[in-house]
């Protein structure tokens, strides 16, 4: 028998191409597609709730007859028509209205025996139910016991298919495909965790017989899911360590000579991680390391010494990071830090710029190639084609989140397995770091510079306004700088210059007249921006009013004040990367978020920074309010395929799952074994792009 993944879903019974196509835009190609297409929820219909018992508030499943059913027209509103139906079961009565559907009358008649889902209010004195979710209970009995006196599976909708005919259609691919689906998990796995096959638990996740194996059907797909997501990163990770890398020699003393030379003592998590980056990049093999700091923890420190290592051992280093304006920022920064830094040669160290607008581009290209360049800082100009190395020896990508998966393996394939080191503020919780990143190794910088007084964040609503012109007048009056920040709305990139351009005139002429002020916003040229940037680093202007440009990394410690203008609509990782550009000095700091937000998610955002100061606590929160799939967005390769598999709440599982999977790729690393075939021909399914990691040969 053909295998379900090869079948399409049109040589199905009753898929035409018109189903088809609504079959695809739900990524549902094939019969196995279909099988792994989940319910959305279940109604347990073994039981349905008497209309006389209903609790008013709450989600409910009812039963009964249609007594009458019309549609009226609003009065007050121009082509607004409301549907109700008054239903009976012998018990009581209940209204069940719809708007806007006047179609439902062709569907919905008088004595109609109909099942209904919805939630019910009391509504000037009666029961009402608001467009509730019906199916019409048939005549025909012998597919009732489908659709009722069972834990029924409702999904998520495909157009132009009913409820029903989904769930026929569901049950009778299970009943004829079943047999053919082979079991990927092996045996011995399942049988260590009491896992169903495959059978049972695809049976079981469409139509429960209980809910007990309802949950043991989930809880075995969900296993599947980790499992299979951790092999590419298992074999990934043990084939990474029989490459031969760099063995880097660092010149100790040279290495001493620039910590001492330093103007602060670094952090005992800054030295732990500096041992480990060391040992990596003393190691045989390349380094992948992941280094996790919440802002203003020091990272770039940590990478320039890392650096050093490689330089002092004769390689060359890149470091890329996602704006030209924190280049810069690095670049002024590192120069400054490497000034009377001599190698042992007495060659004193050549730190370059590279951005794709300036002048000198074509002259530091040749400089690269010639290994006249230790250590060139850039943007994504570094992965153009014409950028090649003599001997590239570290890569170091900051702010990884910013770029995707593709660009970020770019730069290491210009050198010859070099290592890399990847930081991020964005972090995750620690627990999850391990299991996503699994071929990377973690380390965190975990607690930030002594003296650092907490950033006092409040939320105020825009009637504050005149207390806040207060409030930064009070900073400024201290010597202290002040942000003040717009959204950008992806749509309409200009709208929010244009309310930032707005605000600053109005600082400028009308509030803060006394001033100097600074705008800065992405469309402006590079060498403004930089100007800007500069101005303000050196104390020249008080107040900058921004757009998201300034988000990440940027480091002026005499900063002390962040506002956020319309904070609902930035993100709440955003929200904290823009608060992290404060708190940088000695002195007291805030971040003012201005908001009339009214949706419950973005009030539970703001008041989540308000309460935490922590980034991998907000972190934690914001895969609360987001959920994983929002969360990682698509820029994690994999998670997407994550469909019931929750990595937040089902981390013991995943765990399960990763330690199995990793065992499997010691034993088996390019799954060849005759036992692992069909896990083999699974993760190529899954994963195409990783065909070349189980490649004999
Ligand atoms: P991030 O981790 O957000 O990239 P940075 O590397 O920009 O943070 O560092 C933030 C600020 O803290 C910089 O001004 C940096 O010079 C300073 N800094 C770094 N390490 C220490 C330390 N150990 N003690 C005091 N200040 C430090
Ligand atoms: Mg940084």
């Amino acid at each position: 028998m053909q295998q379900p993944q090869n079948i399409p879903i049109r040589f199905l019974k009753g898929i035409g191409p018109k189903r088809a196509k609504a079959f695809a835009q739900r990524g549902v190609y094939t019969v196995e597609d279909l099988l792994y297409y989940f319910p959305r929820r279940y109604e347990d219909r073994t039981k349905f709730i008497p209309i006389a018992f209903i609790n008013e508030t709450t989600e409910q499943t009812v039963r009964g007859k249609i007594i009458n059913i019309n549609v009226r027209r609003s009065f007050r509103r121009k082509n607004f028509s409301i549907t109700e139906a008054l239903v009976d079961d012998k018990t009581g009565r209940l209204t069940c209205i719809w708007f806007n559907q006047p179609y439902l009358k062709q569907y919905l008649k008088q004595d109609n025996e109909v099942i209904l889902y919805g939630k019910t209010e009391l509504y000037a004195g009666k029961l009402q139910m608001t467009n509730p979710e019906f199916e019409i209970v048939s005549e025909d009995t012998e597919d009732m016991s489908l659709h009722s006196g069972r834990i029924v599976p409702i999904y998520p909708s495909i157009e132009g298919l009913g409820q029903r005919a989904l769930r026929k259609l569901m049950f009778e691919t299970l009943n004829n495909y079943v047999p053919a689906l082979q079991d990927v998990l092996p045996y011995d796995i399942r049988a260590r965790y009491n896992l169903l096959n495959l059978a049972q638990s695809l049976i079981n996740i469409h139509f429960p017989k209980d809910e007990h194996l309802k949950q043991e059907a989930y809880r075995r797909l969900a296993f599947e899911e980790f499992f299979i997501f951790q092999l590419p990163l298992a074999i990934r990770k043990t084939q990474s360590r029989q490459i031969q890398g760099i063995v880097h020699k660092p010149d100790d003393k040279l290495i001493s000579k620039f910590i001492d030379s330093l103007p602060f003592k670094l952090t005992p998590s800054q030295i732990k991680v500096i041992e480990e980056i060391k040992h990596d990049m003393a190691s045989t093999y390349p380094m992948h390391r992941l280094l996790q700091g919440d802002v203003g923890s020091g990272k770039t420190i940590v990478a320039t010494i890392a650096a050093l290592f490689a330089i002092s051992s004769g390689s060359q280093v890149a470091f890329m990071v996602p704006t030209e304006i924190l280049a810069r920022q690095h670049y002024d920064k590192i120069t400054g830090l490497f000034k009377g830094l001599n190698l042992t040669d007495g060659k004193s160290l050549n730190v370059a710029l590279l951005s794709s607008s300036s002048s000198l581009k074509n002259k530091i290209i040749e400089d690269i190639l010639a290994n006249n360049i230790h250590l060139v800082i850039g943007t994504h100009a570094l992965l153009e084609e014409e950028v090649r190395f003599h001997r590239l020896g570290l890569v170091i990508i900051d702010e990884q989140h910013r770029f995707g998966v593709g660009q970020r393996a770019l730069l290491p394939a210009k050198g010859t397995n070099p290592d890399v080191l990847i930081m991020t503020a964005t972090p995750i919780p620690r627990t999850l770091a391990i299991t996503i990143y699994g071929d990377l190794d973690v380390s965190v910088i975990s607690e930030l510079p002594l003296g650092r007084k907490a950033i006092e964040t409040v939320w105020i609503t825009s009637q504050k306004r005149l207390w806040l012109y207060d409030f930064i007048r009070q900073v400024v009056q201290k010597g202290r700088q002040v942000y003040v920040v717009y959204p950008a709305i992806e749509e309409s990139y200009s709208i929010d210059i244009l309310s930032a351009e707005k605000m600053y005139e109005e600082f400028r002429t009308k509030v803060f007249p006394q001033y100097s002020i600074g705008l800065i916003h992405g469309k402006l040229r590079q060498k403004e921006q930089e100007k800007i940037m500069q101005d303000f680093k050196q104390g020249k202007l008080q107040i900058l009013v921004a757009t998201t440009v300034l988000e990440v990394g940027i480091d002026v410690p005499n900063a002390a004040l962040m506002v956020i203008e319309q904070a609902e609509r930035f993100g709440l990782a955003q929200l904290h990367q823009l608060r992290g550009r404060v708190g940088r000095g000695p002195w007291q700091s805030w971040c003012i978020l201005v908001s009339d937000a009214t949706t419950p998610e973005a009030k539970a955002r703001l008041e989540a920074l308000v309460k935490y100061k922590d980034g991998f606590r907000i972190a934690e929160e914001d895969l609360k309010i987001r959920g994983p799939g929002e969360y990682f967005g698509h820029r994690q390769h994999g998670l997407s395929g994550l469909r019931i598999g929750n990595p937040l709440t089902q981390l013991h599982l995943l765990k399960d799952a990763r330690r199995q999977a990793w065992e499997l790729i010691q034993k088996d690393p390019k799954l060849l074994l005759r036992q692992n075939v069909l896990l083999r021909n699974k993760l190529l399914q899954r994963f195409p792009e990783y065909e070349n990691l189980v490649m004999v040969g």
